[in-house]
């Protein structure tokens, strides 16, 4: 049994514990990483959404482009006209020079005199390398549009080149970066956060936002931030609404690592119940294994005898009148014995299969203890042993089918005279409680230890710990079979046992 047990075990680990394990630690080794991954996706995804922001501003910004290149190159152009474009695109101040970089105009024209002029021309000069590129893009039809610098804490210039009548201008715009993003870039920042996203515009260095795509919450310093192509002094941050991506990413993993903790558990309790199916099935093949051999010795010894006794009296050879007596009396009570095995053993058959059936009738459980007494008496006599019946008078009837509780009593008296020694008494005894009334059965034989007495009533069960309990042969059925009659009957049965002391059975049906 330990071997095949052992193989079981084995086969076990190595089919679902070992994988299930390995399985684990490479998932977990595996689940930072590709949280990583995600993580990266994920900013990816907000980077681009940044980038599509700015691609917004650029866009707007041509655009503002194309309408004052094309309403100076007209005819009619005048001042009210440029002044309503640069309303429209919330620009303080749009102010145009030639090539030499002399002042043209500007709009507002109030401009002109501005302290401001020399400060925007030394921009465009120290930028002179990217407008000359700018005029190389002009030729090629493409217009960009660079950020100058700043004017003072507030201000931002931007610039571009217009071909006004084939000649060349340097337009500068001067913008108020906070108004230009909430009133020019807001509707577009709406419908991009479309409240999955708080997105959120940051001066260098400030830790609160200078604007935000939802009114009624300010965001912290986000750390996804991209700077803004044309507004050099300002950044945009990106958080999605309801948590963060790393709050997002430590709940993924937390619920991944639940997740096969917990597979783990169902796989890992799957696998113990497997075992102790088959650690259950493997006893029990060796129990019934057990019950063979032991049976057939029970039935080869009385056959046996019964065998020698014939034949002898066959030949004739016995003269006298009371030896014959007696080997009929041993045929006799041979033959009984077998067939009390043989019956033992069809009743757990019946049992087995469910086809025993229970006549239940209105009876006086003193009375079966007389009767069944009469049975068992003889050979209780025979082996040596003293009988004493005391019965409660006041017992009131219950029902019972009186054959199965027959049988159930002479297992017991059977078993207390199997596993008596020196001390052969047996006392039965009846009884009543509020519930129930009860037979009880007590020897002064071997006993039974603690941990056996849990497993004296499964079928093919033996105690085969003493000596005595290895010599006396037994089909481990007994019990079991008492304790299937007790079940129909909806009673109960106890067991008090101490090694050396005795036992005492007890068995109690319900009173109706
Ligand atoms: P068996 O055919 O082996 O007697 P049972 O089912 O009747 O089978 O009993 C199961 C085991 O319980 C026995 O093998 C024996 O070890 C133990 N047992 C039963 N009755 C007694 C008793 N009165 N005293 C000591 N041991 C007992």
């Amino acid at each position: 049994m330990g071997s095949s047990l052992r193989k079981v075990s084995l086969l076990i680990l190595l089919i679902i514990v070992l994988p299930v394990m390995i399985f684990s630690v490479f998932e977990i080794g595996n689940l930072r990483q590709n949280e990583k991954v995600i993580q990266n996706i994920y900013k990816n995804q907000l980077d681009a959404i940044l980038f599509s922001i700015n691609q917004y501003s650029d866009d707007i910004i041509s655009n503002f482009a194309s309408r004052i290149e094309n309403n100076l190159n007209n005819f009619n152009s005048d001042s009210a006209g440029l002044n309503k474009i640069i309303n429209e695109f919330q620009v303080n101040c749009l102010i145009h020079f030639d090539k030499k970089l002399e002042f043209i105009s500007s709009e507002p024209y109030s401009y002109r005199d501005s302290t401001l002029l020399p400060d925007i021309r030394a921009m465009i000069k120290n930028n002179y390398t990217v407008i000359d590129q700018l005029r190389t893009y002009l030729r090629g039809g493409y217009r960009k549009i660079i950020p100058l610098g700043n004017m003072g804490k507030d201000m931002q210039c931007v610039a571009f080149l217009t071909l006004v009548k084939n000649e060349e201008v340097t337009n500068v715009l001067v913008i108020d970066p906070v108004k230009f993003i909430s009133k020019v870039l807001d509707p577009r920042i709406q419908e991009i956060a479309q409240g999955k996203f708080h997105i959120a515009v940051y001066h260098l260095g400030g830790v609160l936002p200078v604007y935000t795509s939802n009114k009624q919450y300010i965001p912290g310093n986000i750390d996804d931030k991209e700077p803004f192509w044309l507004l050099k002094n300002y950044t945009m941050g990106i958080e999605l609404k309801d948590a963060t991506i790393a709050d997002l990413t430590k709940d993924r993993i937390r619920r991944n690592l639940v997740m096969i903790g917990l597979v783990d558990v169902i796989l890992i309790f799957g696998a113990a119940l497997i075992f102790r199916n088959v650690r259950k099935q493997v006893e029990l093949s060796q129990l019934k294994s057990d019950f063979v051999s032991s049976v057939s010795h029970e039935i080869r010894t009385p056959l046996a005898l019964i065998t020698m006794y014939i034949e002898t009296l066959e030949m004739g050879r016995l003269k006298n009148a009371a030896k014959i007596k007696e080997y009929y009396a041993v045929i006799l009570s041979e033959t009984t014995r077998l067939s009390g095995i043989v019956n033992r053993i069809l009743n757990f058959s019946q049992i087995e299969s469910n086809k025993r059936k229970y006549f239940f009738s209105e009876t006086d459980i003193n009375e079966i203890v007389e009767n069944a007494a009469l049975s068992f008496r003889y050979s209780v006599k025979k082996k040596g042993f003293s009988y004493t019946f005391s019965p409660d008078k006041t017992l009131p009837a219950v029902m019972v089918d009186k054959e199965a509780v027959t049988d159930a009593l002479v297992n017991l008296v059977d078993n207390a005279m199997k596993y008596s020694t020196e001390k052969k008494d047996i006392v039965v005894r009846t009884g009543k409680s509020e519930k129930y009334v009860y037979i009880e059965v007590e020897d002064h034989g071997i006993g039974i230890s603690q941990k056996n007495q849990k497993y004296i009533f499964d079928k093919f069960y033996r105690v085969t710990e003493t000596n005595l309990a290895n010599k006396v042969k037994g089909s481990g059925l007994g019990l079991a079979i008492v304790k299937h009659i007790m079940d129909s009957h909806g009673g109960k049965i106890y067991v008090k046992s101490s090694p050396g002391s005795g036992s005492l059975f007890r068995l109690l049906f319900p009173v109706k």
